[in-house]
């Protein structure tokens, strides 16, 4: 079995020295995901048995974690190919082989992306405002679409529309070179500024009914089971990992730094200042709890729990709120120098910045973990009470 880790220790630090150029240019990293496709990161995650590399989402967190280190642009755009791929995969494991003919492709060398961010109206994981209209054999998608991290590699596309007549979520997966589906450049943002998260344009694209899986009616209570739980873990873990990764790599710059400084007038170095022996405290006391609670959650997974919404969403919450804080500190500890470019802190200052925008976003946790203890059923109706 491929020693995984040591693995993504090697391309972090090959992809370290190309990340500030990328985040520089806001450019794609084309060159790193070659590199993970040679060393077979790709098909980290398919199953040995139809010829990847049988990593399990311990060591594929894990392995995020390091990358993002070195190149969190990198680490968060493969996640989006590597997540979906992983929770089908352990789903094979177990005995679900619907998704086999996906994991054969991976392992050809398939990379695969997709969007549920309606570009005009943000994210709901249980509808979408992109139209899908009921045709022979299929239906016809126009629209808009947006975040689709990946997009100037990807091959295979799958993303989410709802039925025009039904309003029933359509999940969907075509290929790349499909008629109508255009992918623009429009990612130029302030964080994570490599991870090519383009538009994705749908001109009456035609989808056949063998390519779509339907999802729930939007007045269906949500049922929460294996699968769903499969899907959400991959996603919060892996994402909890890369936000965890930049705050380390942060943690490990700002202590080298105060370590390595005399200033002007002082016989030892910063380091032996208390404000920056207590922030040092303070980020590890920021950062070991989240990192604790994410091996909890995955050891309890190894031993057979089906992780509960709250759990998957106090786990991500935790994690990338934890990271923006631990960053926060480390540039306190660095000072002036910190906001210079030619440094990496203010990259991770930046990049740390986008955990709290992917599902489920800070106030959507907030939600259902409030709910969830206070026996609240998150369906329950009115919303929010008016009075
Ligand atoms: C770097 C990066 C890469 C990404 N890559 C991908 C990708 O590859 N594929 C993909 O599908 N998506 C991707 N996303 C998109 C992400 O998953 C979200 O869909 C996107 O950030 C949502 O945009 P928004 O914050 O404008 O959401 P909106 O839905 O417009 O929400 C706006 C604000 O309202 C809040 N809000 C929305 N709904 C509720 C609610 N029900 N209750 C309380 N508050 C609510 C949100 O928390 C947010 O603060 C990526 C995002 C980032 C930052």
């Amino acid at each position: 079995m491929t020693d995984w880790p040591a693995v993504a220790t090697d391309l972090a630090e090959e992809f370290a020295s190309r990340a500030s150029e990328i985040d520089r240019e806001a450019r794609f990293p084309v060159e790193n995901i070659e590199r993970m496709r040679e060393v077979g990161y790709l098909t980290s995650v398919v199953p040995t048995e139809l010829g990847g590399g049988g990593a399990d989402l311990a060591t594929f967190a894990t392995c995020q974690r390091i990358i993002a280190g070195g190149c969190a642009s990198t680490a968060l755009a493969i996640n989006m190919h590597l997540f979906g791929v992983g929770a089908a995969a352990e789903g094979w494991y177990r005995g679900e082989r619907e998704a086999e003919p996906i994991l054969r492709m991976v392992s050809s060398g398939v990379i695969v992306g997709g969007s549920l961010t309606d570009a005009a109206t943000g994210l709901n994981v249980r509808t979408s405002s992109t139209p899908a209209k009921p045709v022979d054999g299929g239906y016809v998608i126009s629209g808009r679409k947006a975040f689709c991290s990946l997009a100037p590699v990807l091959q295979f596309f799958w993303g989410t529309a709802a039925d025009t007549e039904t309003g029933q979520l359509l999940l969907f997966g075509i290929p790349r070179a499909t008629e109508g589906l255009k992918f623009v450049d429009t990612w130029d943002t302030m964080a994570m500024r490599g991870t090519g998260s383009w538009d994705v344009v749908f001109e009456d694209v035609f989808v056949p009914e063998t390519a779509v899986q339907r999802g729930m009616n939007p007045d269906q209570p949500p049922v929460w089971d294996a699968a769903q739980e499969r899907i959400f873990s991959w996603f919060a873990a892996s994402v909890a990992a890369v936000y965890l990764g930049i705050g380390r790599a942060a943690a490990a710059f700002a202590y080298d730094y105060v370590g390595n400084r005399t200033v002007t007038g002082a016989s030892l170095p910063m380091a032996r200042q208390p404000a920056q022996i207590a922030s040092a405290a303070d980020i590890e006391l920021t950062l070991r709890p989240a990192e604790a609670m994410l091996g909890d959650a995955l050891r309890r997974r190894i031993d057979g729990e089906l992780l509960q919404p709250a759990d998957i969403q106090a786990l991500k919450y935790v994690a990338v709120n934890a990271a923006d804080a631990a960053v926060d500190r480390c540039v306190r500890m660095v000072g002036g120098h910190g906001i210079f470019r030619k440094l990496p802190l203010e990259r991770y200052y930046r990049d740390v910045r986008a955990g709290q925008f992917h599902p489920p976003s800070n106030d959507v946790a907030i939600e259902t973990i409030g709910k969830e203890v206070l026996g609240i059923d998150p369906n329950a109706e009115p919303r929010w009470p008016s009075d």
